[in-house]
Protein backbone atom coordinates (compact mmCIF):
# COMPACT_ATOMS: atom_id res chain seq x y z
CA UNK A 1 0.00 0.00 0.00
CA UNK A 2 1.29 3.43 -1.10
CA UNK A 3 2.07 5.26 2.28
CA UNK A 4 3.38 8.28 2.94
CA UNK A 5 6.18 9.33 5.65
CA UNK A 6 5.16 11.87 8.51
CA UNK A 7 1.64 10.68 7.98
CA UNK A 8 0.24 10.01 11.60
CA UNK A 9 -2.31 8.05 10.08
CA UNK A 10 -0.42 5.92 8.06
CA UNK A 11 2.27 5.17 11.00
CA UNK A 12 -0.86 3.80 12.98
CA UNK A 13 -2.04 1.59 9.94
CA UNK A 14 1.36 0.04 9.55
CA UNK A 15 1.12 -0.21 14.56
CA UNK A 16 4.39 2.33 14.67
CA UNK A 17 1.71 4.27 16.56
CA UNK A 18 -0.67 2.49 18.72
CA UNK A 19 -4.10 2.76 18.64
CA UNK A 20 -7.29 0.79 19.82
CA UNK A 21 -8.59 -1.14 16.58
CA UNK A 22 -12.21 -1.00 15.75
CA UNK A 23 -12.08 -3.06 12.34
CA UNK A 24 -9.78 -4.30 9.73
CA UNK A 25 -9.12 -5.73 6.77
CA UNK A 26 -6.87 -5.78 3.70
CA UNK A 27 -8.44 -2.22 2.14
CA UNK A 28 -9.17 -0.25 5.66
CA UNK A 29 -8.57 -0.23 8.85
CA UNK A 30 -11.30 1.63 11.70
CA UNK A 31 -9.95 2.71 15.02
CA UNK A 32 -11.18 4.86 18.33
CA UNK A 33 -10.42 8.69 17.78
CA UNK A 34 -7.67 9.73 20.98
CA UNK A 35 -9.93 12.44 21.15
CA UNK A 36 -14.03 10.81 21.99
CA UNK A 37 -15.72 13.81 20.57
CA UNK A 38 -18.94 10.89 21.93
CA UNK A 39 -18.47 7.64 23.42
CA UNK A 40 -17.43 5.30 20.82
CA UNK A 41 -15.80 7.78 18.06
CA UNK A 42 -14.40 5.86 15.32
CA UNK A 43 -12.31 6.73 12.50
CA UNK A 44 -12.31 4.77 9.22
CA UNK A 45 -9.04 5.42 6.85
CA UNK A 46 -8.12 3.60 3.60
CA UNK A 47 -4.68 1.49 4.14
CA UNK A 48 -3.21 3.57 1.09
CA UNK A 49 -2.51 7.05 1.40
CA UNK A 50 -4.61 9.52 0.03
CA UNK A 51 -4.78 13.08 0.85
CA UNK A 52 -8.76 14.21 0.91
CA UNK A 53 -11.61 13.27 -1.12
CA UNK A 54 -10.46 15.30 -4.17
CA UNK A 55 -7.84 13.12 -4.11
CA UNK A 56 -9.20 10.25 -3.70
CA UNK A 57 -10.07 7.69 -6.84
CA UNK A 58 -13.30 6.13 -7.80
CA UNK A 59 -11.61 2.39 -6.00
CA UNK A 60 -10.34 3.89 -2.95
CA UNK A 61 -13.45 5.39 -2.27
CA UNK A 62 -15.44 2.33 -2.88
CA UNK A 63 -13.90 0.47 -0.92
CA UNK A 64 -13.67 3.20 1.94
CA UNK A 65 -17.49 3.90 1.64
CA UNK A 66 -18.51 0.36 1.14
CA UNK A 67 -17.15 -0.51 4.71
CA UNK A 68 -19.31 2.09 6.40
CA UNK A 69 -22.54 0.01 7.14
CA UNK A 70 -20.98 -2.82 8.72
CA UNK A 71 -18.39 -0.80 11.12
CA UNK A 72 -21.66 1.92 12.34
CA UNK A 73 -23.72 -1.62 12.75
CA UNK A 74 -21.18 -2.98 15.15
CA UNK A 75 -20.70 0.20 16.95
CA UNK A 76 -24.65 0.62 17.42
CA UNK A 77 -24.62 -2.84 18.98
CA UNK A 78 -21.18 -2.19 21.10
CA UNK A 79 -22.67 0.94 22.13
CA UNK A 80 -26.30 1.71 21.80
CA UNK A 81 -26.45 5.06 20.76
CA UNK A 82 -29.63 6.43 19.74
CA UNK A 83 -28.24 7.53 16.50
CA UNK A 84 -25.01 8.35 14.86
CA UNK A 85 -23.42 11.21 12.25
CA UNK A 86 -20.89 9.98 10.15
CA UNK A 87 -18.88 12.99 8.63
CA UNK A 88 -15.68 13.70 6.05
CA UNK A 89 -13.55 16.57 6.54
CA UNK A 90 -11.83 18.49 3.94
CA UNK A 91 -9.24 20.67 3.96
CA UNK A 92 -8.91 22.90 7.22
CA UNK A 93 -11.63 25.55 6.96
CA UNK A 94 -14.01 22.56 6.78
CA UNK A 95 -11.74 21.15 9.93
CA UNK A 96 -9.26 18.88 8.57
CA UNK A 97 -6.75 18.20 10.58
CA UNK A 98 -5.22 15.21 9.62
CA UNK A 99 -4.17 14.79 5.87
CA UNK A 100 -5.19 11.43 5.26
CA UNK A 101 -8.68 10.82 4.10
CA UNK A 102 -11.21 9.15 7.25
CA UNK A 103 -14.46 9.14 8.04
CA UNK A 104 -15.81 9.96 11.21
CA UNK A 105 -18.54 7.73 13.20
CA UNK A 106 -19.97 9.71 15.72
CA UNK A 107 -22.80 7.84 18.30
CA UNK A 108 -24.87 9.69 19.52
CA UNK A 109 -26.46 9.85 23.24
CA UNK A 110 -28.54 13.08 23.03
CA UNK A 111 -28.44 16.66 24.67
CA UNK A 112 -25.22 16.88 25.96
CA UNK A 113 -23.09 13.97 24.18
CA UNK A 114 -20.62 16.54 23.41
CA UNK A 115 -21.26 16.44 19.50
CA UNK A 116 -22.41 20.00 19.22
CA UNK A 117 -19.46 21.67 21.23
CA UNK A 118 -16.88 20.09 18.65
CA UNK A 119 -19.04 20.58 15.27
CA UNK A 120 -21.29 23.34 15.78
CA UNK A 121 -24.06 22.06 14.37
CA UNK A 122 -27.69 20.10 15.05
P1 LIG B 1 -10.15 15.75 11.30
O1 LIG B 1 -10.11 16.94 12.21
O2 LIG B 1 -8.97 15.75 10.34
O3 LIG B 1 -11.46 15.55 10.59
O4 LIG B 1 -10.02 14.48 12.23
C1 LIG B 1 -8.80 13.99 12.66
C2 LIG B 1 -9.05 13.22 13.92
O5 LIG B 1 -7.92 12.43 14.20
C3 LIG B 1 -9.32 14.10 15.15
O6 LIG B 1 -10.62 13.85 15.65
C4 LIG B 1 -8.22 13.66 16.14
O7 LIG B 1 -8.67 13.57 17.47
C5 LIG B 1 -7.79 12.32 15.59
N1 LIG B 1 -6.41 11.97 15.87
C6 LIG B 1 -5.32 12.77 15.70
N2 LIG B 1 -4.20 12.12 16.05
C7 LIG B 1 -4.59 10.88 16.46
C8 LIG B 1 -3.86 9.75 16.96
O8 LIG B 1 -2.63 9.74 17.09
N3 LIG B 1 -4.59 8.65 17.29
C9 LIG B 1 -5.96 8.62 17.15
N4 LIG B 1 -6.58 7.48 17.51
N5 LIG B 1 -6.66 9.67 16.68
C10 LIG B 1 -5.99 10.79 16.35
ZN1 LIG C 1 -1.39 8.52 5.42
Amino acid sequence: MAQEQDCIFCKIINGEIPSSKVYEDEDVYAFLDISQVTKGHTLIVPKEHTKDIYNTSPQIAEKLFSRVPRIAQAIKQTYQPIGMNILNNNEEPAGQSVFHLHIHLLPRYGEGDGFKAKWNVN
